[in-house]
């Protein structure tokens, strides 16, 4: 089994992730998150609002609605153009989304983003593109799918207007641009971040949460000067490296993929993969959009988005630089790169996961050597839990419980044993050198508040 396989397993086994509506046998491409993949996800978040939000001067956080008047999906040019071009194989009759199986098969040295139907038949059929599941090459034309989902509203059955879930987060920031520029007397350059639920109705190829019709994205816009664009769309591609190697990357498993060929208004653009089992994919985009999103919401709304410059008057529509990485897809790229089989000295195996302990669903495991010293280990327990998330197990020998422990990432096992009754210390177990400490309860809140932060 590789390891790929291996972490969906141990995702299902370990209240990481579920498949969505399992009981009736799942719906296709959802996922559920347990009660550890939530703190896991939410940690992540954290991380990322810290970074971007919080220590970024001049960031501020929205949280705009999924829905959204429809004309902002006509002036974001989703209406006309977020249209996924499936194709599906006659042999077998498993359909796929043409960019990404161009993609995979030119091992993402061809950007299909920005070909034409026409151009994608020509490459499918020059290549002999096979299909990945039967390997044949025997495909239909390419049809165009609109990939937003669409509901109604309306108050009554005769009455009802078609609206959408948003497919992206990025348009709750720019309709409030003028918004936050005058509630927070904001001045540019600066930005506006945003955490928040996407939809889109993608054919995806089953690569457990890689690609989910429903999803998280993280997005910060960055308004600036034209002139000073390019400069800050290159420190924006620096901190999405920086950001990932600060929650536990390794620089060797992200790269940049720069977009040789551009959407026509934008005047850069860039992803960072990682390397994950599945092969180098894109993990998150910084793309320069130059004055696009805001000139056509001012098209389209009316307003002026035309911003004054209050030290030497000029005139202009800001530019943008746009951040944005998938919560969901960057949840399942931790667990690949925290994924680790190590040999043990007595020869073996355990399963850990090397979390940063910052985004480790538990900061720390309650462990009584036996069950009688319960009432000592609940107290322990109590104590840290006003502080941190803390898990209690007392089932088994004490080293099953620290595999257990290990198998989700805890960074720090606290053994209560009979010398805790008399001297009020405890033992504290590292997860990733394994090496043990005794430390006396009283300073416990202060240790553990050093290992995890961020
Ligand atoms: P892809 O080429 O993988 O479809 P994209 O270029 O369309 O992605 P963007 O629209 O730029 O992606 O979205 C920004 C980020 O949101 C992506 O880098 C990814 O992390 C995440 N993302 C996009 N689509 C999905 C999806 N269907 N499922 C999970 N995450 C997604």
């Amino acid at each position: 089994m590789g390891n790929f396989d291996k972490i969906v397993n141990l995702c299902k086994n370990r209240g990481i992730i579920f498949q969505g509506s399992d009981i009736y046998d799942g719906l296709a491409n959802t996922w559920d998150y347990g009660p550890v993949g939530v703190e896991l996800k939410n940690n992540i978040k954290r991380t990322w609002w810290k970074k971007f939000v919080q220590e970024s001067a001049n960031s501020f956080g929205v949280d705009a609605d999924i829905l959204m008047h429809p004309k902002v999906w006509e002036a974001s040019g989703h209406v006309e153009g977020f249209n996924d071009p499936k194709i599906d194989c006659k042999n077998c009759k498993t359909r796929y989304g043409a960019d990404h199986l161009i993609e995979d098969f030119s091992k993402d040295k061809v950007n299909a983003d920005i070909m034409s139907f026409a151009e994608m038949e020509q490459y499918i059929a020059e290549h002999k593109v096979p299909c990945p599941k039967c390997g044949k090459s025997n495909w239909t034309n390419i049809k165009t799918f609109n990939m937003m989902f669409s509901t109604s509203r309306g108050l009554t059955d005769e009455n009802q207007n078609l609206i959408y879930l948003r497919p992206e987060t990025a348009q709750g920031e720019f309709v409030n641009f003028l918004n936050v520029q005058r509630s927070m007397r904001a001045k540019l350059p600066f930005g506006i971040a945003q955490i928040g639920k996407a939809f889109r109705n993608e054919v995806t190829p089953g690569n457990f949460t890689f690609r989910t019709i429903e999803f998280e994205q993280m997005e910060h816009q960055w308004f600036c000067k034209p002139e000073d664009s390019m400069n800050f769309y290159e420190e924006f591609k620096q901190k999405a490296v920086d950001y990932l190697v600060s929650i536990g990357f390794k620089r060797e498993n992200l790269r940049y993929h720069d977009h040789d060929k551009l959407a026509f208004y934008a005047k850069a653009a860039c992803d960072v993969y990682y390397n994950f089992p599945i092969g180098w994919k894109e993990l998150n985009g910084v793309h320069h959009r130059g004055d696009w999103d805001l000139s056509r919401h001012q098209e389209f709304s009316g307003k002026s988005m035309i911003y004054t410059d209050p030290f030497t008057n000029e005139k202009y529509i800001p530019n943008v630089i746009e951040y944005s990485i998938g919560a969901d897809r960057l949840t399942l790229a931790v667990l690949c790169e925290a994924y680790d089989e190590e040999k043990l000295p007595d020869g073996d195996t355990r399963v850990v996961l090397h979390f940063h302990p910052a985004i480790a669903p538990y900061k720390v495991a309650i462990l009584p050597l036996q069950k009688n010293l319960g009432d000592k280990a609940r107290e322990v327990y109590n104590a840290l839990a006003k502080n941190f998330m803390v898990t209690y197990d007392d089932a088994g020998s004490i080293g099953k419980r620290y595999r257990r422990q290990d198998e989700i990432g805890t960074p720090m096992c606290i053994t209560i044993d009979f010398d805790t009754l008399n001297d009020n210390t405890v033992t504290i177990r590292d997860r990733d050198t394994m090496e043990q400490i005794r430390l006396n309860i009283n300073g416990l809140k202060d240790y553990i508040s050093k290992k995890i932060e961020y």
